[in-house]
């Protein structure tokens, strides 16, 4: 475990257990996983030693030949794993809220969630194309598994997280070792136990540990195919490691989406949807709205009617009744957010809600709005990941798409307006994977998602998603 990625460490790690060839491991270490509501260490999760990575490593390479062969098999076991999600979201959400923060329905959202994308991934088709059948020949495209998968999750919604990336990884026939951030093992941990019943020995590892047991499994001999979401910082990382085996890699990295106002939009009717495109998981989401450009006329409008979101969102332990936004989920995230924030309001920004953290243990942040802000300032060039968000005025349009574009991000955006056509108009000038039209964060299993720029390689879901987790390889028969 790296010095400071979890503070504290002991020897055993209570009923978490990993789970490796089908059976439960313990590890000879254990990392605390701190309840961010409090910011005391709640829960030991096992820290796993590099031979047991070597053996889920192993055991994941042992239970490919079978697995890719019966792909009757693999729907199967994804569609119970699905009913396992639905049956259990209470339980795994218990789990997600104790070490993520997020607010006790939210969290079993979460876990429904998981369990549509493995449905919808059982019942994904990948038919072979055809592109030349004629008297010279018959050519066929065909989509294979790779092997053994590593892939490694960040803390925000780490069980949903972990199911977009395994669901098409295991339907395409490739097996995994999946290792969750250590912030956040143990909705992981327990998925892999949930899902020992369901899927033979081997397919499904998860090994929990610090951020160095996923530079060994990037640097692994074994996977042939790395599969990572989280930081810009981190992706290069995984990417380098990745480098020397040519390994395939598929990258979810940060983003700094803007949201674009057009002079036609109705603030008033708008900002209960632009606040949670941006405040959703506490704004601890990828691809939340990070920077709005509202136009000058309605400025104040726009700050005001974000502010009076802000003002009015319950913030509380995602145990406690009726909470909407839960703690930040760490304590270096925390003092990121509270630091941009204090430097922005040091560098003239104003406050129209919130503006700081709040008092008490557990890492809560006041849901924050802030005016007078523009680029340049840290808050508005960079990823700030958590409750907070710059409004920045503009007065011509192609500026403010310039400004928009201008960064190494370009995971997705969104253009609000009035007039649909032509905010779709200028959402198609958005440099970015997905750019929405009068809505931000509108996901799903089967629409492609992934980052332009530095926000990404590759994408996850749909078709696209799945063929990720495949070699391309063509069958041509000669008939001549
Ligand atoms: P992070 O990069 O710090 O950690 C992500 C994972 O990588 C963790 O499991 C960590 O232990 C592991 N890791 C750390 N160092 C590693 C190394 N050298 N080699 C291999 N693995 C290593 O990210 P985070 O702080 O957990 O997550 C927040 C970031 O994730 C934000 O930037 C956010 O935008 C991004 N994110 C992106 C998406 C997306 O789909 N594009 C989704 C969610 C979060």
């Amino acid at each position: 475990m790296s010095a400071g990625t979890v503070p504290e460490s002991r020897t055993a790690s209570e009923g978490h257990t990993m789970t490796i060839g089908g059976e439960a491991v313990h590890a000879p270490g254990a990392f605390g996983v701190v309840d961010p509501a409090t910011g005391e260490v709640a829960e030991h999760a096992p820290d796993a030693s590099r031979a047991q990575l070597d053996a889920a490593m192993a055991a994941a390479a042992a239970a490919y030949p079978a697995w890719r062969r019966d792909e009757a098999a693999r729907r199967e076991a994804l569609l119970a794993a699905a009913e396992i999600l639905f049956a259990r979201s209470a339980e795994l959400g218990r789990i997600i809220t104790l070490e993520q923060g997020k607010p006790l329905a939210d969290a079993a959202l979460e876990v429904v969630g998981a369990g549509v994308w493995l449905r919808y991934f059982a019942g994904l088709e990948t038919p072979t194309e055809v592109i030349q059948d004629d008297g010279a020949a018959r050519v066929e495209v065909v989509r294979r598994p790779m092997g053994v998968v590593a892939a490694i999750t960040p803390w925000n919604y780490p069980l949903l997280l972990a199911v977009w990336k395994l669901a098409p990884a295991l339907l395409a026939g490739n097996t995994m070792v999946l290792k969750p951030s250590p912030f956040t093992p143990l909705s992981s941990l327990r998925l892999g136990a949930l899902l020992r019943g369901v899927l033979p020995p081997g397919v499904l590892n998860v090994v929990s540990g610090g951020d160095e047991l996923g530079a060994w499994m990037t640097a692994h001999e074994v996977p042939r195919k790395i599969s990572f979401t989280g930081s810009v910082a981190t992706g290069r990382r995984v990417a380098a490691a990745a480098a020397p085996d040519l390994k395939r890699v598929t990258l979810e990295l940060g983003g700094n989406d803007p949201a674009i106002l057009l002079d036609d939009v109705d603030p008033a009717a708008v900002a209960a949807r632009l606040f949670r495109g941006a405040f959703q998981n506490n704004g601890q989401v990828c691809s939340a709205i990070k920077r709005v450009y509202a136009p000058a006329a309605r400025y104040a409008e726009v700050v005001d009617a974000l502010a009076e979101c802000a003002r009015a969102a319950r913030v509380g332990a995602g145990t406690a009744e009726g909470v909407q936004y839960g703690p930040i989920n760490n304590r270096p995230q925390y003092e990121r957010v509270g630091e941009l924030v204090a430097e922005a309001l040091a560098g003239g920004a104003r406050a129209a809600a919130g503006g700081g953290p709040m008092d008490g243990p557990g890492y809560f942040f006041e849901p924050t709005i802030l005016a007078d802000v523009t680029d340049g300032v840290r808050i508005v060039d960079e990823e700030q990941f958590g409750p907070a968000l710059p409004v920045v005025p503009y007065t011509d349009l192609d500026e403010a798409v310039a400004r928009a574009n201008g960064t190494h991000f370009g995971l997705s955006g969104s253009v609000w307006g009035t007039d649909a056509d032509r905010a779709a108009e200028v959402a198609a000038r958005l440099e970015c994977g997905t750019a929405w039209v009068n809505t931000h964060l509108a996901l799903s299993p089967s629409q492609p998602f992934g980052g332009h720029k530095w926000s990404g390689v590759g994408v996850e879901n749909g078709p696209w998603g799945l063929h990720g987790f495949t070699e391309l390889q063509v069958i041509h028969r000669s008939k001549l």
